[in-house]
């Protein structure tokens, strides 16, 4: 019988599905970890940018509110709205007028009015207008003449010589005899609006903030080459700007960023607060990353945990099976290595193997005592065979030379007499002849028969040939014998036979000399027969 050699172990197939198992608890984990995670961090930082973006929000409605007010104040003044039709004193009184306003606010760099006639007023005495200067075509005038009779929201514009970066606030100057004279505006330097919008949030340093007009026209932006310009154009994607305040998201220079905005309550003007994307997503990818790596490790540990456990609760046991059944296909049927199986199927069975097992063995030595008996009987009926003569049931001829023998080795040793006794029975050939073979052998057995029944229990008695007798008288000495002779031939002769004629023997009885061999104490014995037969038989003659 071959072995059959396994592919793969029971171990490795636990501990690889253990891993199968545990990698997909890591992706699945993994996955759900990365979700949550992604969602909870992308609101959180949304709340921040939110929270920074009304801030902002805030701080631009506060920061205008004032310039506002000035402009509107200042739109209301006659001297102001009818300046070209006064005389010098009264212009004198607005500039002084405009000079106070701009000394007490540290946010304005300019007051000035123009006008229809194209003249200009200014707070600043440094500032001088180039040849030929038309203020009614300047951006500030037009977009005041274009929101009349409101305030204009407000322009980024550059200034005409400097070609600094303003931010005007103006308004039409509405004057009851003259009708629409001219405008007024205050101009806060956009780099100080900016500077402020410029910071950052404390959490994300890539941050910042910008305004645009409600149609996505960026009118403060600390970058001074996107101001006038569409958001929309920037974004490259038409834009809904309905809302009051939205998410966007967005590339702008070939970084992805993320954007809140929020609409002012004053000026409708949306404030956007920006902040690349990377610098959210590169802490959550770590924190995912460190997630999957931390659930990894409780992954593998777990599988190899897992795989352990299962190890020891099933591949021992079957590997301990395994060896048990091995023995017994081997023929070591009795061996058992004392270990305890679990409860369960293997248990059930190592149990029912050695049921089994204990089945067969019992079966063996069943069949193997059987044989034994058999063998036993069938030797003692040989050694019977061969040690007995079949038709008396006395010792035959070799076992009576054996006795003998053995007697003769006895007696030398000890220095103990022993004597035989040989008789031949008398007139035999004439009994077969007179009542056939079968009476004959009928009285060889009755003669057997009255051996058996009359000696002593040390004399043997064994049939020595045809019709004649020996018997081995240990420790009798001639004698003895010779009266043992006598009782045997005078019981014969006195016995009633199935014939119906009396039956007689004649006896011949030796002593052992002391060194002789057995055959010549037999011959010896054989003489004295002969003798006796010449002496006229049913007699016993002994030396
Ligand atoms: P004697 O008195 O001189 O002994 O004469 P005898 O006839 O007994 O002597 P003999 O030796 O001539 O004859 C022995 C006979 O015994 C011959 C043989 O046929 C017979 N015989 C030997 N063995 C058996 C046996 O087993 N059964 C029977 N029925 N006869 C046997
Ligand atoms: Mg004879
Ligand atoms: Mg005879």
């Amino acid at each position: 019988m071959m072995n059959k050699a396994a592919k793969t172990t029971i171990r490795q197939e636990i501990f690889g599905s253990s891993m199968i198992f545990s990698a997909i608890i890591l992706v699945v984990f993994s996955l759900f970890l990365s979700s949550v995670l992604y969602r909870s961090r992308m609101s959180k930082a949304y709340g921040i940018i939110k929270q920074k973006n009304y801030a902002v929000s805030l701080f631009m409605d506060g920061y205008f509110s004032e310039i506002d007010d000035t402009v509107d104040f200042l739109a209301a003044n006659e001297e102001v709205q009818n300046l070209p039709w006064l005389y010098p004193p009264a212009r004198q009184r607005v500039l002084n007028l405009y000079k106070s306003f701009a000394k007490i606010n540290k946010k304005i760099t300019f007051i000035y009015s123009g006008y229809e006639n194209h003249e200009f007023l200014i707070n600043s005495e440094d500032y001088k207008t180039p040849k030929g200067f038309n203020p009614t075509v300047r951006p500030w005038y037009q977009s005041a003449m274009a929101a009349k009779p409101k305030r204009s929201p407000g322009i980024p514009y550059q200034d005409i010589k400097t070609k600094e970066w303003l931010f005007s606030t103006s308004e039409a100057l509405f004057s009851r005899e003259h009708g629409y004279t001219g405008v007024i505006s205050i101009d806060c330097s956009i780099e100080m609006v900016t500077d402020l919008l410029k910071q950052r949030s404390d959490v994300y340093k890539s941050s910042y903030s910008f305004v645009t007009k409600s149609d996505g026209e960026i009118i403060l932006h600390h970058n001074e080459s996107l101001l006038k310009k569409n958001i929309a154009e920037i974004i490259g994607t038409p834009l809904n700007l309905d809302k009051d305040e939205g998410r966007l998201v967005f590339k702008m220079d070939n970084v992805k960023k993320i954007a809140f905005y929020s609409r002012c309550n004053e000026t409708d003007w949306l404030v956007f607060t920006v902040v690349d994307k990377n610098e959210i997503i590169k802490p959550i990818a770590w924190r995912i990353f460190f997630g999957i790596m931390l659930t990894g490790i409780i992954a593998v540990l777990l599988g190899v945990g897992q795989s352990f456990i299962l190890s020891r609760r099933f591949s021992t046991p079957l590997l301990e099976l395994r060896k048990k059944v091995k023995n017994i296909i081997s023929g070591n049927l009795e061996s058992d290595s004392g270990y305890k199986y679990p409860e369960n199927e293997i248990g059930i069975i190592a149990e029912e193997v050695g049921r089994l097992t204990a089945h067969e063995l019992y079966t063996k030595s069943m069949e193997l005592a059987k044989a034994n008996r058999l063998l036993e009987q069938k030797n003692d009926e040989l050694k019977k065979i061969s040690t007995t003569d079949q038709l008396t049931g006395l010792f035959n001829r070799r076992k009576i030379d054996s006795e003998l023998e053995k007697e003769r080795q006895r007696s030398i040793r000890y220095e103990k007499k022993f004597s035989i006794i040989m008789f031949d029975i008398d007139w035999f050939k004439k009994i077969n002849d007179t009542y056939g073979h079968q009476a004959g052998d009928s009285v060889l057995k009755d003669i057997a028969l009255l051996l058996k029944n009359n000696l002593r229990a040390v004399d043997i008695p064994g049939r020595w040939g045809g019709e004649e007798f020996l018997i081995l008288c240990p420790q009798a000495d001639i004698e003895e014998a010779r009266e043992l002779g006598s009782r045997i031939c005078k019981l014969i002769a006195e016995h009633q036979f199935t014939i119906d004629r009396q039956v007689t023997i004649s006896v011949g009885v030796a002593e052992f000399s002391g060194q002789e061999k057995c055959d010549d104490l037999i011959k010896r014995a054989d003489e004295n027969l002969y003798t006796a037969k010449h002496q006229g038989k049913n007699t016993v003659v002994a030396s």
